[in-house]
């Protein structure tokens, strides 16, 4: 075969001679030895030369020869060159044909030469479904949508078909609804639609916009599966945090028979992720064993590791990567923090200034994470003030974030004012919840009344800021002040959500709501939490109702914080797991005082691991203690 196609080439470059009409004699200086073998050498300084002395006999080449010669200014990134055998082709008035002109478009493209690429494209006597859709991919790779767009309205009236490429670039060109519902009626028109590429291309886009019913639509058209098609689906899903129809239909495709490639497993992993399955999540990590090089995969799984709060297996994988990039690092590092070894994560963070990529953006907000959970004021304030310098990263809203939180933790409240008003964007609800979580948690009752009135002028309907107020003043005994503030809450119908914990048992979610009694095992989960409640009074727990600053309303009776949802988790998982499975809770609410003095006796007592998610943090209760140290 390869001899074959050796011969070929030769006949080819004698051919070529042969029509560059200079055929001949051997002595004649101007006879490239061939220009054709100089090319596919890629050998331009060469190839350059036998332009020169073909253009000064006046001699010319053929369309081959030519396109390869492009081909070999493209590969040298010769600007210069690729021109001047541009001028060269069209010398003496010589009209190339279409296919060539197609060449010297794409090599204007490739340049990233648009205006250049314009002219030859407005130039050409005749266009075709090529010089359309190389200058319409163009336009939208440069997110020039417009152009791109009005592009293929011409080459329609023009009459030129379009193909499935022009299709899948010009998708991608697609901002509005508007724009995509006509393309979508053009394919169907030229019937493309059954096209693997143009719909996926299709679903990428619906997807895009958030338009997944769209997508599901035109997925569901397709008549004979392919799996970039379920790809696309199953991507569109677990993008948009719908992680429940991303799994679902992926085990539609597998029932279908298509195997998983690494572009399905990275979305049923963000699937996971979302979701906090952890043990699916370990079932996808078999399957993507096979895809041993794979980075983005690899990536996508330590993420789910660490959301998932399973620090042992997501360091496993990160010691084995072969390769990492700063997304790797920075994903470790956040994850270390999140899950409060934060001094294990500056140390990585020590690792990776001598052996990793240049930090990012995400890399110093996970350093300055650690630092706050791990109450390293100057540490903190060092990365912060430099990180300028540095590594040329302006603080963003989410550094000012961990800056806030920083001090929070260390009780330097008037430093956290002052950082706020100084902040390179306007506050936001967030800044001001964490100014007021730093109040209740350091009993600094007249701030954190400050903080909840900012946020109510932000977000006139935030319950906790609302049951903030009105537990303040029922602490002074401002009991108009109350009645005002419920009068309000009653007015716009605010309620407070229910907290609600669910935890995963047999690849199954159990869910507990505080006050549902719903649950199979109610009853026997009531009796074993009343008799560990018991145990835990022995050893002297008592249940801490007194937290003005807790956005609980009404619920501060005791009866009430002994059925907190967390306890109900908690002690399903062990009754339903053997001692040194760890018990992973995840909870809606934050998790309220009492909970967590529950959560770090319970661990002591039954010589458990628990992790608590809740919507600010993880908590990791072993021995008696949180790693988050007692504050949340
Ligand atoms: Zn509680
Ligand atoms: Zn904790």
């Amino acid at each position: 075969m390869k001899a074959l196609s050796k011969r070929l080439r030769l006949l080819q470059t004698t051919l070529s001679r042969c029509c560059s009409g200079a055929a001949s004699p051997p002595s004649v200086p101007a006879e490239p030895p061939s220009l054709l073998n100089l090319c596919h050498q890629r050998d331009l300084p060469r190839a350059m030369q036998a332009l020169d002395s073909m253009e000064r006999h006046g001699v010319k080449a053929d369309a081959i020869t030519y396109a390869e010669l492009i081909k070999c200014c493209l590969a040298h990134g010769a600007v210069r060159e690729g021109k001047r055998v541009h001028r060269h082709i069209f010398s003496n008035g010589y009209l190339p044909k279409t296919f060539l002109i197609n060449t010297l478009l794409n090599m204007y493209v490739k340049f990233n030469l648009l205006e250049e690429a314009q002219v030859v494209f407005d130039e050409m006597p005749e266009r075709n479904v090529v010089s359309w859709t190389t200058m319409i991919s163009a336009y939208s790779s440069v997110k020039l949508n417009d152009r791109a767009m009005k592009l293929l309205v011409f080459m329609l009236r023009e009459g030129v078909m379009p193909n499935m490429f022009t299709f899948s670039s010009v998708l991608r060109a697609c901002e509005y609804l508007s724009d995509i519902k006509q393309i979508h009626s053009s394919i169907l028109k030229v019937g493309l639609e059954s096209d693997v590429f143009v719909r996926s291309a299709l679903i990428d886009v619906y997807s895009k916009l958030g338009e997944l019913l769209e997508a599901l639509s035109v997925f569901k058209e397709m008549v004979t599966g392919d799996r970039v098609v379920w790809n696309s689906i199953i991507a569109a899903f677990a993008q948009h945090s719908d992680g429940d129809e991303a799994l679902y239909l992926y085990k539609k495709m597998r029932r279908a028979g298509f195997p998983a490639d690494q572009s399905t497993l990275t979305s049923v992993l963000r699937a996971c992720t979302g979701m906090s399955l952890l043990e699916l999540g370990r079932q996808a990590h078999v399957h993507v064993l096979k895809f041993d090089q794979d980075l983005i995969l690899h990536n996508a799984l330590l993420d789910m590791y660490c959301k998932c709060g399973s620090l042992e297996d997501a360091k496993f994988i990160f010691n084995r990567m072969v390769v990492k990039d700063v997304i790797s690092w920075s994903t470790m590092i956040a994850g270390l923090a999140q899950n409060g070894f934060s001094l294990e994560a500056l140390k990585l963070f020590d690792s990776m200034k001598v052996m990793g990529p240049r930090p990012n953006y995400i890399t110093i907000l996970g350093v300055l994470f650690a630092c706050s959970h791990a109450g390293l004021v100057d540490d903190g304030w060092h990365y912060f003030r430099s990180m300028k310098n540095l590594y040329g990263i302006d603080p963003g809203r989410e550094h000012y974030g961990c800056m806030l939180d920083l001090l929070g933790r260390a009780g330097k409240l008037d430093d956290m004012v002052k950082l706020i008003h100084e902040m390179n964007c306007k506050p936001d609800v967030v800044t001001w919840r964490t100014l007021l979580d730093a109040c209740r948690a350091h009993r600094n009752v007249d701030l954190a009344t400050y903080a909840a009135k900012e946020i109510l002028k932000l977000d006139a309907e935030d319950t906790g800021a609302y049951v903030l107020l009105s537990n303040t003043y029922a602490n002074s005994k401002m009991w108009n002040d109350v009645a005002e503030v419920r009068r309000t809450m009653r007015v716009k119908g605010i309620r407070k959500e229910p907290g609600c914990s669910w935890i995963e048992v047999d690849k199954q979610i159990h869910a507990f709501i505080l006050g549902d009694k719903s649950h199979p095992q109610i009853d026997e989960i009531s009796r074993q939490l009343n008799q560990f409640i018991s145990r835990l009074t022995g050893a002297g727990y008592v249940p801490d109702t007194n937290f003005v600053l807790q956005d609980l309303e009404g619920e501060q009776r005791e009866d009430s914080l002994r059925h907190h949802s967390e306890k109900l988790a908690i002690v399903f998982g062990i009754m339903s797991f053997p001692k040194e499975k760890t018990i992973r809770v995840w909870k809606n609410l934050r998790i309220c005082g009492d909970c967590h003095i529950f959560a770090k006796l319970i661990a002591k007592l039954e010589q458990r691991h628990i992790v608590i998610r809740d919507p600010i943090r993880y908590h990791h209760f072993r021995d008696g203690v949180c790693s988050c140290g007692d504050y949340w």
